[in-house]
């Protein structure tokens, strides 16, 4: 058999359940996205037969004509983005681009001062449980009553502990980061500013949030979240010098990886090509008008939102003091077919497995063609399940409404 159905059925079931899941349920996961049929074909190519040790021009292995045209496509429409003067598109992952970072310009033991995870950090900025945890002595800064991160806060803990590297960028927080105020922080001490761009890359590409190029050292993102390319990482920065780069070449290969993933660089290539077209602009601000109308709505409703709204694509709903916790609101809006994760908010009293928060972002939904208008109408039903999560009548009448949204706006078709 050539197909996976007929040989393999129940994993072609698997595959089939996600397919109709993804179709007939709303996706408000801030990180995920649909990737276009183009992202997918190069995914599912030949060119994940092919072992490239190395870069472009300097393989460790022969046969790599073909696929040294595709990193270089990849690398040149990279740049192109993010206004990068280098690039390295070989990361498997976010995790490992940061990893990468981490061990290019810092040895362990070192001081790191990134984002707490509690409070809209990534596991890799400095977390425990997380290697850039352990093998580096990280300390951790957070927001503000108002939720907003406390740059005077930041500055002090700088220039207590002298951090040789300060971690910026954040998984779960909706203002704008200010890059220019964290570069200033980073010189009074000599240390590098590393941001992790991954959560806002495509907005980023598109205009509508600042770019942090000017002002890190380095910066990293994942592909596949706003940005809508495949999953992977990457590494880019301006004007690094040579040092830099050379370390951060070498890192990545041999320091910790082997082979590159060449199918899914050229997906990320063509997943760049995308975000290079005018339509990539239309759709970020779709997806950050998207997001300004759903906060608004929750507002409406009673319901809180961390700093009080968003200028990006997500947003933290605040449930500290009601009822319902996260995991709770999670689960009843599941039952609903509106698929989001629950969320540690800043000063969360819940555990890290229930929290007090839902994290709620828009780039699927208007990847799917969600308008301003739709967006309301879906948020007024997450309103009317978290009111009532016990009410299956509720859930019920909410879940029929999904369904029909979502045959209005298919993904795949
Ligand atoms: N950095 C940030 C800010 C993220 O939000 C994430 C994903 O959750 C990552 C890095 C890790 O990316 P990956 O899941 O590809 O390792």
């Amino acid at each position: 058999h050539e197909t996976i159905a007929g040989y393999d059925n129940e994993l072609a079931q698997a595959m089939a359940d996600e397919a109709r899941r993804q179709e007939d349920h709303v996706e408000l996961i801030a990180s995920e996205n649909y990737a276009s049929p183009r992202v997918m074909e190069a995914q599912g190519s030949v060119l994940t037969n092919k072992y490239a040790e190395g870069y472009p021009g300097k393989r460790y292995y022969g046969g790599c004509e073909y696929v040294d045209v595709a990193e270089k496509l990849a690398i040149d429409r990279l740049k192109q983005l993010f206004g990068a003067t280098y690039a390295n598109v070989q990361p498997h992952s976010g995790s490992q681009a940061n990893q990468a970072v981490y061990l290019a310009l810092l040895n362990p033991g070192d001081t790191i001062l990134g984002m707490s995870l509690a409070h809209g950090g990534h596991l890799t900025h400095g977390a425990k449980v997380n290697v850039s945890g352990k093998l580096f002595n990280a300390v951790q800064y957070g927001v503000n009553e108002q939720g907003l991160v406390d740059y005077d806060e930041v500055e002090r803990l700088a220039l207590e502990h002298k951090p040789k590297m300060i971690v910026a960028g954040f998984s779960a927080y909706s203002q704008v980061m200010d890059w220019a105020r964290f570069r200033a922080i980073a010189d009074k001490i000599g240390a590098y500013l590393f941001v992790d761009m991954a959560h806002v890359a495509g907005l980023i590409a598109a205009g509508v949030y600042p770019n942090p190029l000017p002002h890190a050292h380095v910066v990293t993102s994942t592909t596949h979240k706003t940005l809508r390319g495949p999953r992977g990482g990457i590494i880019v920065a301006k004007d690094a010098g040579e040092e830099i780069e050379k370390k951060l070449q070498s890192i990545v290969f041999p320091g910790i990886q082997g082979g590159p993933l060449m199918h899914v660089i050229a997906a990320k290539a063509v997943a760049f090509k995308e975000a290079l077209e005018p339509a990539f602009k239309t759709y970020q601000a779709q997806v950050v008008k998207n997001a300004k109308a759903m906060a608004k709505t929750f507002i409406e409703r009673g319901y809180k939102i961390v700093s009080g709204g968003t200028e990006n694509h997500l947003m933290l709903v605040d449930l500290i003091g009601r009822d319902v916790t996260g995991k709770d609101a999670e689960e009843a809006l599941g039952k609903a077919h509106i698929t989001v994760n629950k969320n540690a908010v800043p000063n969360d009293p819940r555990k890290p497995f229930v929290t007090s928060g839902l994290r709620v972002g828009t780039p699927a939904v208007t990847t799917r063609g969600y308008l301003e208008a739709d967006v309301v109408e879906l948020t007024q039903w997450i309103c009317d399940v978290l009111d009532a999560p016990n009410d299956d009548a509720v859930i019920a009448k909410v879940r029929d409404k999904v369904t029909a949204q979502c045959h209005k706006f298919p993904v795949y078709g």
